[in-house]
């Protein structure tokens, strides 16, 4: 498995909605009232991302209401060290703002790929998100609330760049 893969893999159990507990997992989509068919093709989903996760021997972990905020870091920086430890890591402010814009994209595109989905009511580009600040300072952990159509350059709080 190349670095690629394993970041991909570690991305995939990171970000895993529901995990292996069939049960909340249903529940979780029941209570988004989802229509019949988006929350089969999630659950789907859910299962190929599970499987791809086993085959590739990657760690994953359940994202549900049992824990909090810090104690879900705790275990991501836990259960992650080793695909974290692996980098890739962002060491210069340029890198750290190449990827911070990088993860704002995917936010971006996650929006749009909602709203290119044949059930989806509403715009894409006018959407609000919160997108994290790209000013590349280490110690900034501020976010911007942003309309999808409006996030293309570079994110930037009140008073940060
Ligand atoms: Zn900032």
């Amino acid at each position: 498995m190349g670095d690629s893969d394993a970041g991909r893999d570690a991305c995939h159990g990171a970000a895993r909605r529901a995990g292996a507990d069939d049960r909340r997992q249903h529940s979780q989509l029941a209570e988004r009232s989802l229509a019949r068919w988006p929350r089969e093709l999630y659950l789907l989903l859910a299962d190929e991302i599970e499987r791809e996760a086993r085959e590739h021997r990657a760690p994953t972990l359940t994202v549900d209401e049992t824990r909090g905020i810090d104690q879900m870091l705790g275990a991501v920086e836990n259960g992650f060290a080793e695909a974290l430890a692996e980098g890739p890591r962002a060491e210069t402010l340029a890198e750290r703002r190449a990827l911070l814009r990088e993860a704002n994209e995917a936010t971006a595109q996650q929006v749009r790929a909602y709203y290119a989905r044949p059930w989806a009511v509403g715009d894409a580009d006018s959407t609000v998100r919160s997108f994290l600040c790209e000013c590349g300072n280490p110690s900034c952990e501020a976010s911007v609330e942003l309309a999808v159509g409006a996030s293309a350059g570079p994110v930037l709080a009140p008073g940060h760049g």
